[in-house]
This record gives C-alpha cells, structure tokens and sequence, in this order.
C-alpha cells in the first residue's frame, strides 16, 4: 500500500483519526456503505498492511494484529467463549495463557480442562462432552515439548470447537498449523517476526469470517490494537524473518549438537534430536527444529540444582541473560526462577521444569562464538 509519494519502505501513518470530505462521508463510512478508515483502535493503513503480508506469509484468509502476543490470545479466547462453554487447553502453554485459562475464565463461567497436550487419550477424555475451543502451544515454552496439532485437530473438530495454535516458537516458516488442520494461529510479534527486540505486537490469524465476524468486533470495542509504529518495525522485521530464522535454526543445530555431546549437562531438549520425547511428531510437522533449545545444567554429583543453573548463566560473556527470545541475539533465562516462578514447584514438575534447566534463544552470532562461549562456561563451571 504505497502513498501518492511512491515511497519505497513502507509509510507509517502516524494518526488515530481520519477526516470526511462531507458530512455524508462520514455517515456513509460509519454505515459501512464507504470503504476508509475511521478510527485506528478500529483500522489503520500502516497496520493493515502487516496484517496482510501476515496473512499472506501464512497462507490464511485474513490477520487481527494487536498491541501484544497476550493482547492476541486474550482476544482469541474471549472473543469466543462465553459463560457455560468448554476450552480445552495444553498445560504447557505461556504462563500468561495459563493465567486466562485458570484465573480469569472460570471466574466467568468457562469450564476449562487443561490436559497433558503430548497424551491424545487425554484430549480424547476432554473433548468428548464437546467443547467451543481448543488452545495449545507447540513446541511449548520453555521444554519444546511437541503436540500432535493433526490428531488433535481431528478429535476437536469432532467435538465442535475450533483449534487455536500458539506457533510463537517455530514461527510461520517452520511450522504452518492451518495445513494440519487448525482453525486459529496466533503469534507473539515481539519475538521472531520483530526480531531484533525492539517493540512488542501479536497478530491473530484465521479466516475471513472469524476475523471480521468474531476477532474484529472484540478488537474494534475492546482495544488491544498495534501501534502503527510498532506495526512499521514488524513490517521491516518481516523483511528478514525467513533468513533469520533459518539461520538462527542452522545455529542452534550446531550449539544443540555440541551440548549433546558434551557430557557435562543433562538432558538437551531440541526438537530435530533423536532423543527429544516427540521426536517424530516434530519432524512430521515442523520442517526444522527451531532456535530454542533447553538442557540441565548439573552440579558435581550429576543432579541438576539451580546453583549450576546459575553458575552456568553468570559465567556466559556473548550470550546475554534475559527472558524474551527470537531476538537476533542469543538469550539464555532460567524458567524456574524467571518465567514460570509464579508457578508451584508441583506444577513445574509435572511440566519438566527442573531446578537446573535453562532455555536458550540462539540468536545469529557466529556458532564457533556461541559453542566456545558455552564451552567456557562449562569448562568455568565444572565443579
Ligand atoms: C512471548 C510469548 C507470548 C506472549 O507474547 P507477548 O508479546 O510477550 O505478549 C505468548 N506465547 C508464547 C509462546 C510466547 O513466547
């Protein structure tokens, strides 16, 4: 969408209203009987377009772009559901999406049954009372752990309720949950599709229906939409996305694969690995494994504890501590005292989020830097 001035980057249309030429216009636009734009919590050009390319890159019908990654789950939730409907979710899912699921909804007469996504027999039970929605996350954060998006798209859609797909961690090149039969994708923009950590943005994609129909009203009254600047930094992000991400794969393979081989961690978690618990369902729907990685970090009597976690992190020079991930720059967190610390140690088991875990964004510094750094702190940290 160019402006008369035939820029080459994309304009940003900086501006929350749009003026009429007449009275009538204005009626006329408010009736919806004249195409423009009203008002940006509604629609906005620069906005639009990354919601198109979106759509596009996705290869589904139409985009809701919005102010967060969380701003675009809430929005695909609550757009749908309502007092009396069932939701059946993964509970390896973002600890905000678990905060919707377990705190907010019930409060408004939503029953939801959270179940072990990797376990089918377990959707199977869930789903047969039927159910309105279905919402999971694959690889999931912070284990990678992988759900079978096809079968389970297969026993929802039986019970009548539409399949929402968190695809944040592969990303629209690696993994196309439409293809597999979901309903819904949605993504945290800040992370891979902003890429170089700069602004925060979500995007929700579907078809034409649900977009205007379902996701376009919540958004229009509600107001979780993308600043268009923000929308103008996901546009340029976009740009890159596909060489950074397999870039950014191509480096965590090879950072994954010394880990591996290293002996002196714990259990790695990559997808692409043979070991990785659903190795086969990975590689069946997703093209690559991605540039997460998470492993245990263990002290000298081979447990994994947090004082090794820690040690581990602190002794790294090139590679930065820090909770966001699909930045351009390799970040390492420790999810048991950062990101899911608001959970109980109970829930954290059952999830496999050891004491001595770590997941790390590998980003798109040279591997040999990376390897060497991690090399170092291992060596700094033996005992
Ligand atoms: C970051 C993230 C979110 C939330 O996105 P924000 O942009 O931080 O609101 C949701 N799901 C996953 C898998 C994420 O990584």
């Amino acid at each position: 969408m160019r402006s008369g001035f035939g820029e080459t980057s994309e304009a940003i249309f900086m501006t929350s209203g749009y003026v009429y030429d007449t009275a009538e216009a204005a009626e006329a636009r408010f009736k919806g009987e004249e195409e423009g734009f009203i008002y940006s919590r509604y629609a906005n050009p620069t906005v639009a377009m990354f919601e198109q390319r979106m759509a596009l890159l996705e290869g589904a019908e139409a985009a809701a772009a919005t102010a967060s990654g969380m701003a675009a789950i809430n929005a695909a939730l609550l757009s749908q559901v309502a007092g009396g409907d069932r939701v059946v979710a993964s509970r390896a899912l973002f600890g905000s999406s678990l905060y919707i699921l377990e705190d907010m909804l019930p409060g408004f007469g939503v029953d939801v049954t959270i179940v072990d996504g990797t376990d089918i027999d377990q959707w199977r039970t869930a789903l047969a009372p039927g159910a309105k929605c279905v919402l999971m996350e694959t690889p999931a954060n912070p284990t990678l752990e992988v759900i079978d998006i096809a079968a389970v798209s297969e026993l929802a859609h039986m019970a009548g309720a539409k399949v929402i797909v968190d695809n944040a961690f592969a990303t629209p090149v690696l993994q196309h949950p439409l293809e597999l039969g979901a309903d819904i994708v949605m993504y945290s923009a800040t992370k891979h599709i902003d890429g170089h950590g700069r602004c925060m943005g979500g995007v929700v994609l579907g078809t034409e229906e649900f977009i205007t129909e379902t996701i376009g009203p919540f958004m229009k009254h509600t107001g979780p939409s993308l600043s268009p600047f923000n929308a103008w930094v996901m546009l340029k992000g976009l740009e890159s996305l596909d060489l950074r991400v397999h870039k950014q794969t191509e480096n965590a393979a090879k950072v994954a694969r010394f880990l591996a081989d290293h002996g002196q961690t714990g259990q790695v978690l990559y997808p692409s690995h043979a070991d990785h618990p659903q190795h086969e369902i990975a590689m069946k729907q997703m093209s690559e494994g991605g540039n997460m990685i998470a492993f245990e970090l263990l002290d000298s009597a081979g447990k994994q504890t947090k004082e090794a976690a820690f040690a581990f992190l602190n002794a790294l020079n090139l590679v930065d501590i820090s909770n966001n991930l699909g930045d351009s720059k390799s970040l390492i967190t420790h999810p048991e005292t950062t990101t899911h610390q608001r959970l109980t140690p109970e829930a954290r088991e059952v999830l496999g989020i050891g004491s001595g875990l770590v997941r790390l964004s590998v980003g798109l510094e040279d591997p040999d830097d990376l390897i060497e750094d991690m090399g170092a702190a291992l060596e700094q940290t033996k005992d």
